[in-house]
């Protein structure tokens, strides 16, 4: 199987099989974005406390990298402080824009993405890339509450 081949296979299991969908019963956090231009919708509830989401939740939906990048998003923030946060969105976005391959480099702070890397060939179709950055700008409007 060829790593393009792998990441769709992730890319589809998490749109197929998204991970903590769904809605807090008493968010702390709350957002919602869209993006007009394919017709993806995201709601973020997030549990934070002492500078820590302790709990995600999201529900939407959308093409199958807007939908599979927040289910990917909410393995990555959950049980993280809101610095590290900061750090994987800047890596995140970095990933989506750059052809820096150091952004993957282990010992860079924030460079472990998990499978949010599956989605680094969407850069390849820059009209995709709102798709699979929605949920990042919706969850940090969210934490900028
Ligand atoms: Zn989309």
């Amino acid at each position: 199987m060829s790593l393009t081949d792998l990441y769709r296979e992730v890319i589809l299991d998490h749109f197929r099989t998204p991970r903590n969908k769904g809605h807090l019963d008493t968010p702390d956090r709350h957002a919602e974005g869209t993006n007009p231009l394919c017709g993806d919708e995201i709601q973020i509830d997030l549990a934070v406390s002492d500078g820590v989401v302790s709990d995600v939740r999201i529900d939407g939906q959308g093409c199958s990298i807007s939908q599979a990048s927040a289910s990917m998003m909410t393995e990555a923030i959950k049980g993280k402080s809101i610095e590290e946060i900061q750090s994987l969105a800047d890596t995140f976005n970095q990933l989506m824009t750059s052809d820096d391959t150091d952004i993957l480099d282990p010992d860079r702070p924030g460079a472990v993405l998990g499978d949010l890397e599956a989605l680094q060939g969407v850069r390849e179709f820059p009209v995709r890339i709102k798709c699979a950055t929605l949920s990042w700008h919706t969850m940090l409007d969210a934490l900028s509450d």
